[in-house]
């Protein structure tokens, strides 16, 4: 199979100027949409020549600014894309792919990627450089744990090829590593066969006790092969998406859902496309709002308190408009050190994504947020980098610890000797 589905990212100058958290402006002074490692390469050397700062951007679908560079050079990726299967289910990418060209190359093959995000619309590179998690992390993880190789460009302009045993350092510095050690060009990910059907189940829960048993219970079940977690506090419920795979005529209901604590079992959806029936509607977060979003993830220990709890205000917890949740995280597929999370064998992410018409109230919002995050560190948890930190440089380094940060410093330094990549706020900057 070959096949090399447009990508539709590309944008002008000036809707360069935000990501889609919107809460970062500055428009660039150049763009270059390059179609090769090479051009990527020239890019980089011409920004080097004439002293622009650079940004690398896949959709913009981060919230944190790390894509938006005030009168310098983005690059933008939307040219970089390309499906081809190899043998032995690997697949080989282009670094600025969507994910939604990915599913509908591989709908029918029998063949899926361990782990897809909730969004269509985000690059391979995009979500490589973040993590890259979904309701199937439960059972495998990140997406950063199944890359076979990466084709890098670095700043500097050279081309490399790493893996786990090829350059390892590069490796372990790009998954995960916020777009700051280079450009990935192209991936070469890890495919797992998968039934030809998913049927998902909507579970509605008002006693957050009862729901955190059934986490337990499904976590350790494998035929739940997806778990979504939607916190209504508002409205003082929870609706829990579980998602099986499955060959006909597959388990009965009565199978799956005896006995659970939840108030109310609704069918939802039975599909063929198991990629495509995992995604959020294409419209839930239109374009052009502001989203000053949080993700964090916790340790598993947290998990009562938090259901029961939560450490964010209410009135900053998305009511209609936004979501918030939980996906549940297996470590074992995790071996990206860049990848800050909880340590043990399991943990969960919890995510805080309000939606605002103006500006104004996303900032308000934003700084609520801020505090929210040390109540949540104070439980044992940390950011996961693809929504907006606010982190400055010594928070960095305590999100990293110093010396994974020093390490991971030293690294961008080597790569990026002109600084082309390094701006205030971005996580290696000291
Ligand atoms: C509606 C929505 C739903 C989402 N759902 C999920 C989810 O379920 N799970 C999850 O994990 N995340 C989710 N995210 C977050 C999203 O996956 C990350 O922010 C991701 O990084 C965005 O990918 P992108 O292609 O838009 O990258 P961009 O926003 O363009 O860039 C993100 C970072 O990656 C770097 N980068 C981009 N392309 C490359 C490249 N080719 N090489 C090197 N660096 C690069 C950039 O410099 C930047 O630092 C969601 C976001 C939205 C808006």
């Amino acid at each position: 199979m070959t096949s090399s589905p447009r990508a539709s990212h590309g944008g002008s100058p000036a809707s360069l100027a935000r990501d889609f958290g919107g809460l970062v402006h500055g428009a660039p002074a150049r763009v270059a949409r390059p179609s090769s490692a090479r051009e990527v390469s020239l890019a980089f050397r011409s920004a080097g020549s004439d002293g622009l700062a650079v940004a690398v951007r896949g959709a913009g679908h981060s919230q944190s600014g790390h894509t938006v560079v005030r009168d310098g050079l983005v690059i933008d990726t939307s040219r970089l894309c390309g499906v081809m299967l190899r043998e032995g289910d690997i697949l080989e990418v282009g670094g600025g792919q969507p994910w939604g060209g990915v599913i509908d190359a591989l709908h029918g093959t029998g063949l899926t990627v361990p782990v897809l995000t909730d969004s269509a619309f985000p690059t391979v590179g995009g979500t490589l450089s973040a993590g890259g998690f979904g309701a199937a992390s439960v059972r495998f993880g990140a997406q950063v744990g199944h890359v076979e190789r990466l084709e890098v460009v670095t700043p500097a302009g050279d081309l490399a090829t790493c893996s786990r045993d090829v350059e390892p350092e590069l490796f372990d510095a790009v998954r995960a590593g916020q777009g700051q050690f280079g450009v990935i060009t192209r991936a070469w990910l890890r495919l797992r066969r998968c039934p030809s059907r998913i049927r998902y189940y909507h579970l509605r829960y008002v006693d957050m006790d009862r729901l955190a048993d059934d986490v337990e219970r499904l976590y350790a079940d494998p035929r739940y092969g997806h778990l979504r977690l939607e916190l209504r506090p508002h409205a003082g419920e929870a609706l829990f998406r579980v998602g099986i795979e499955y060959e006909p005529p597959g388990p009965s209901p009565l199978e799956l859902l005896l006995g659970l604590g939840c108030v109310e079992a609704q069918f939802a959806a039975d599909a063929d496309d198991i990629g495509r029936a995992g995604l959020l509607p294409d419209d839930q977060f239109p374009r052009q709002r502001f989203y000053p979003w949080r993700d964090w993830f916790l340790p598993w220990r947290a998990l009562r308190r938090l259901l029961a709890r939560p450490p964010v205000p209410l009135d900053v917890l998305p009511d209609e408009l936004g979501w918030a949740g939980c996906f549940f995280i297996g470590s074992a597929h995790i071996d990206a050190p860049a990848l800050v999370r909880p340590p043990g064998d399991r943990f969960f992410s919890y995510s805080v994504l309000p939606m605002f018409e103006r500006r104004a109230e996303a900032v308000e919002a934003r700084a609520r947020l801020d505090v929210a995050d040390r109540a949540i560190r104070d439980l044992g948890g940390c950011a996961y980098v693809s929504g907006a930190t606010g982190y400055d440089a010594s928070r960095w380094r305590a999100h990293f610890g110093e010396a994974r940060h020093a390490r991971l410093v030293r690294l961008q330094r080597a790569v990026d000797p002109a600084g082309l990549l390094r701006r205030p706020g971005l996580p290696f900057c000291a």
